[in-house]
């Protein structure tokens, strides 16, 4: 890792040098709440700073919502030709928890199998990463995600006159070195830098007690009406997942044109909180409960991935809590099976 230092007035030059001479992804304000990451053409377009999480999550450049994976033509010999799209990106602006929900993806999609799809976007993929403001649901300093130690090229952090700049890959640096001006971080700027991490910590209001969760979640699994009783108003609708960073479930569909000649694969995100989820062919259902499906969801995130790659498949984020309905908390239902363990 190198650490430098940014001046402050070079910034604008250092950004619009990259919009110039690269693709460019960065947050767009979309209303007065929810920013999208979507190409931008001008500096103007572009605001870092934004205050509500990101909807959806910026895993959708690596894992978009709909990709064709597969075109087949069927005739005398059937051609079939995978489909794998990616072009040099520059993605800006993502913060440190979404950072590491990528991070867990790239473990889930380079473990058991290679995602030639995923892999191939997230190789040219230049990530310029930032602290963005945290939300009152947001609990990443509980699952150690408010800070990225790896899974970006270039990491900024906005000081009062300077950016304190880490920079993790040659990528990064050339980067830097072509488009902006620096100097070596000194014994100052670091001290200025762990004061500005002390203050940024200090924002998140929420903590979960999640060693309690993962040491007691199989005595609290099998406790019925306790799952009955959280996921009670749950509308099965989905949301939870769709905006979370770290969802990963995905579905691939057949479209076979009228003629019969030409077809294609697609995934699609998935959704474990819907009753077709458990759907298989004959009517069966494996998981036709709300409560088996939420209490699965949380298992999968916080215990199943703990054991499989040593990292939860959740961020703390806050997004879910901030998208579902019926107002069904990830992080009070962590706390809860504390509660329910210790009485
Ligand atoms: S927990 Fe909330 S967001 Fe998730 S499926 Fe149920 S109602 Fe929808
Ligand atoms: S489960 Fe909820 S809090 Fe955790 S990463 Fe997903 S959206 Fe964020």
């Amino acid at each position: 890792m190198l650490y430098k230092v940014m001046d402050k007035s070079i910034y604008k030059d250092f950004i619009k040098a990259l919009i110039s001479n690269c693709e460019f992804i960065g947050p767009k304000k979309k209303d007065k709440s929810v920013h999208d990451f979507v190409p931008i053409k001008n500096i103007s377009e572009l605001d870092a700073n934004y205050m509500r999480t990101t909807i959806p999550p910026a895993k959708k450049i690596l894992f978009p919502p709909n990709e064709q994976l597969v075109a087949y033509e069927l005739g005398e010999n059937i051609n079939v030709r995978s489909v794998v799209e990616s072009s040099k990106k520059i993605l800006f602006g993502i913060n440190a928890w979404d950072i590491n929900g990528m991070n867990f993806l790239d473990k889930f999609f380079t473990t058991d199998f290679i995602d030639e799809n995923y892999v191939a976007k997230r190789e040219k993929l230049l990530v310029i990463g930032m602290d963005s403001e945290p939300t009152e649901t947001n609990f990443s300093p509980s699952m150690g995600a408010e800070y990225a130690k790896d899974g970006f090229d270039i990491y900024l952090a906005e000081l009062k006159n300077k950016y304190f700049v880490r920079i993790a890959t040659p990528k990064g640096n050339e980067i830097v070195e072509i488009y902006a001006k620096t100097r070596d971080a000194s014994a100052e700027d670091f001290k200025e830098y762990d004061k500005y991490m002390e203050d940024y910590r200090m924002k998140f209001k929420v903590d979960v007690d999640i060693k309690n969760f993962y040491d007691n979640f199989e005595l609290a699994y099998s406790n019925e009406d306790s799952w009955r009783e959280i996921a009670k108003d749950c509308y099965s609708c989905g949301s939870c997942n769709l905006v979370c960073p770290t969802c990963f479930c995905f579905n691939v569909k057949d479209d076979i044109e009228l003629n019969l000649k030409y077809g294609s694969k697609t995934r699609e995100w998935d959704s474990c909180m819907i009753p077709e989820y458990g759907l298989v062919a004959g009517g069966h259902n494996f998981r036709p409960d709300k409560e088996n499906r939420l209490k699965q969801r949380y298992r999968c995130k916080l215990k199943t991935f703990v054991d499989k790659f040593g990292k939860y498949a959740c961020v703390g984020c806050g997004r879910c809590i901030e998208a579902c309905l019926a107002k069904i908390n990830i992080a009070e239902d962590i706390n809860s099976v504390k509660k329910e363990v210790s009485i």
